[in-house]
């Protein structure tokens, strides 16, 4: 039961930083690149109803089998008639000879000098091109109707069948994460199920003789568990599978037997705290008897120490992430590692978050050599430009900061202090999720 597995070669190769020893800080991309290189993507498939798709990852692309929208129709509620026959200099009078509404087709040809009265959503009656919106007409009555000239160019207020979706083409491309709008445009062609790949099943649990749930006493010296429920929260953004363990204490033993019950029913194993190289940090050795693991000193702040590799017992395997204990630097880690890792691994694309360029309203402190990623407060000004401050301090530990923020100023690796009035790149918590 306690044999070890061989790692997958991959990750064999890509990270041959195994070793207790504080090994040299590596940049924040240096460690994305290592952990991007060593994923393998889970292809396992499911069907859901479309209703049941939010959020997940699309495993085929989804190709338009219909024309959306079918039949060339009308863009407004109006009078439909041959453009062609419009006069530049003078009234056009058109007879009306009948109505189209949506579902319900005019039946019949449109002669010059006919028009019909349109609804929209309406297919185009056959001798039709153009649709006068009824407020631009001059005079209406329920027979005739006068367009004064230069009202309506030909061609105009009309939609063309397949200019939303042309059949055969790819609507949705394989490996993106639905929204709404996905789940609306497969509907539009009438798509009632789609395959999408099976959620991750994440474990994780929270390392420290310190910690305490909320439902239990606070004895002296010890404070309460937050990371397991940020991490909760994370995940459930996500659309993971959770597999929440709870508290682990700070012993080998304990920590061997979660690691592997961990392992065991789950795609990827979260921990937090005792991955630094305090007295009490067994989770070190522990995770690195289990299997392949990298701890790395990164290059960053918040964060600093991380642990990233492949565990194995009995015949299963789970990636495994050994986030820092400091509360916002597990955010910030798994806003910035985990989450990439988590989406390669349901083949998802990766889509870089969005990065917005603001007026720094302060001094922002900073050393050059290491990633910041500081919680700012971003607003935009009476002149309509982004501005951001930062939300008081920026310890670590502090997760009131995390909770005032709305956003990450994120000050790259060889940036130096920002003055007040400078530019900053930064990354809305909401373009996040
Ligand atoms: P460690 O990495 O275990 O040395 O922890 C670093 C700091 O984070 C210590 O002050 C811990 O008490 C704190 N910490 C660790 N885990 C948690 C947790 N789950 N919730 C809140 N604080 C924590
Ligand atoms: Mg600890």
């Amino acid at each position: 039961m306690n044999q070890k597995v061989t790692p997958a070669t991959s990750l064999n190769k890509t990270i041959s930083t195994k070793t207790y020893a504080e090994p040299q800080s590596l940049s924040v991309s240096k460690v994305r690149d290592l952990i991007s290189q060593s994923i393998q993507p889970i292809h396992a498939i499911e069907n859901l109803p479309v209703q049941q798709a939010l959020g997940r990852v699309l495993a085929e692309d989804i190709v338009s089998g219909i024309n959306v929208p079918a039949h060339n129709n009308s863009a407004m509620d109006g009078y439909a008639f041959a453009g062609k026959t419009l006069s530049d200099v003078e009234e056009t009078n058109f007879s009306v000879i009948g109505k189209a509404f949506a579902g319900r087709a005019f039946q019949g040809v449109v002669a010059a000098g006919e028009c019909v009265r349109i609804m929209t959503g309406a297919v185009m009656p056959d001798g039709c091109d153009t649709v006068i919106p009824l407020e631009v007409v001059a005079k209406v009555s329920d027979v005739c109707i006068h367009i004064a000239p230069g009202s309506v160019k030909p061609g105009s207020n009309r939609r063309m069948a397949g200019e939303d979706l042309a059949i055969g083409k790819i609507a949705l491309r394989h490996s993106k994460i639905l929204r709404p709008a996905d789940l609306g445009l497969m509907a539009s062609l009438g798509i009632a199920t789609v395959p999408v790949q099976r959620r991750l099943r994440v474990a994780f649990f929270s390392t420290g003789d310190e910690l305490r749930s909320v439902d239990q006493p606070l004895d002296a010296g010890c404070i309460y568990d937050s990371n397991r429920y940020t991490l909760h929260a994370m995940l459930t953004e996500l659309d993971c599978d959770l597999i929440d363990m709870g508290l682990v204490k700070d012993d080998t033993v304990t920590l061997e037997a979660s690691f592997r019950k961990a392992c065991e029913g789950a795609d990827v194993v979260i921990t937090t705290g005792g991955v630094s190289v305090g007295d009490a940090d067994y989770i070190r050795q522990t995770m690195a008897q289990l299997g392949d693991v990298a701890f790395w000193s990164v290059a960053m702040r918040p964060g600093r120490p991380m642990a990233f590799g492949k565990i194995y017992s009995n015949g299963k395997s789970a990636y495994v992430f050994g986030l820092p204990g400091n509360p916002v630097a597990v955010m910030v880690s798994f806003y910035f590692f985990v989450k990439q890792a988590l989406q390669q691994l349901q083949g998802a694309e990766h889509v870089p978050p969005l990065m917005l360029k603001a007026n720094s309203k302060q001094v922002i402190k900073k050393r050059s050599g290491r990633t910041e990623f500081q919680r700012g407060i971003a607003e935009t000004n009476a002149a309509g430009e982004l501005e951001v401050s930062i939300t008081g301090s920026q310890g670590s530990g502090i997760l009131r900061s995390m909770s005032e923020a709305n956003c990450f100023i994120i000050l790259e690796h060889d940036q130096e202090q920002v003055n007040a009035g400078d530019k900053v790149m930064l990354t809305l918590f909401d373009g996040l999720r």
